[in-house]
């Protein structure tokens, strides 16, 4: 069985980056909630389009998630979740569904997330995340890994930013507490640059 690893963090602390970074590495999935919703932005439910919640930078509700979270993982052997779960209930519910081999928080300051995520440029084609000033591509706009368009992300502008930011602190902070009450978090420093926070990552997951 491959490795189940949780990727808990504040919007722009670098879980996508390292995530395809480990799933590459170990074989696993990439579950991520946020380009599963991207990909279904206009798909009808009951509670409205997930576009609706996401363009002002708030959470998608739970029932939708979790249908995506579910199916994603009953798939996967093994996987790297990313951007779930984001409020505690959430986090009950994925404790229903499976276990966990390692549970990691990478954590950024505020100031710092305001400009990876102001700066972020993400491929249109794979996915792939850059940055204007900490990560830049080879050639302007285009995307090293496919060759595809570099973009920016409708709610990486400053005041989407912010309300995000503080949906976290609302929502997902409980969560990571949760997880330390229980004795199973290990924190990362998510400012040092992108292979050494990958080092220390690895070295988490090789331990469990
Ligand atoms: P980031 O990685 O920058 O935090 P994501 O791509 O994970 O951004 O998420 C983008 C948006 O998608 C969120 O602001 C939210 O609207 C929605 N979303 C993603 N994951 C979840 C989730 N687990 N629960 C509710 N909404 C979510
Ligand atoms: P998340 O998925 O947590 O929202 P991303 O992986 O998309 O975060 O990273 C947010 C932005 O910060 C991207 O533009 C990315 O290139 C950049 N970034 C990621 N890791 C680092 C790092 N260790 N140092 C500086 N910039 C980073
Ligand atoms: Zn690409």
């Amino acid at each position: 069985m491959g490795k189940r690893i949780l990727l808990l963090g504040a919007p722009g602390a670098g879980k996508g980056t390292q995530s395809k970074r480990l799933a590459e590495t170990y074989g696993v999935e990439h579950v991520t909630t946020g380009d599963a919703l991207r990909a279904n932005k206009d798909m009808e439910t009951e509670y409205g389009t997930p576009r609706s919640f996401m363009e002002k930078g708030e959470l998608v509700p739970d029932a939708v998630v979790n249908e995506i979270v579910e199916a994603a993982l009953e798939d996967a052997d093994g996987y790297v979740l990313d951007g779930y779960p984001r409020n505690l209930s959430q986090a009950e519910y994925l404790t229903e569904i499976t276990d966990l081999d390692a549970v990691i928080y990478l954590k950024v300051a505020e100031s710092e997330l305001v400009e990876r995520l102001t700066g972020r440029r993400v491929c249109d084609d794979c996915g792939t995340n850059f940055h204007v000033k900490f990560n830049q591509p080879e050639e302007e706009g285009v995307c090293d890994d496919c060759g595809g368009e570099l973009v920016q992300r409708d709610d990486d502008t400053e005041e989407t930013v912010r309300e995000r930011l503080s949906v976290f602190k609302e929502n997902t902070e409980p969560v990571i507490e949760h997880y330390r009450d229980e004795g199973v978090l290990v924190e990362v420093d998510g400012e040092q640059t992108p292979d050494e926070v990958f080092e220390d990552v690895q070295a988490v997951i090789d331990d469990a």
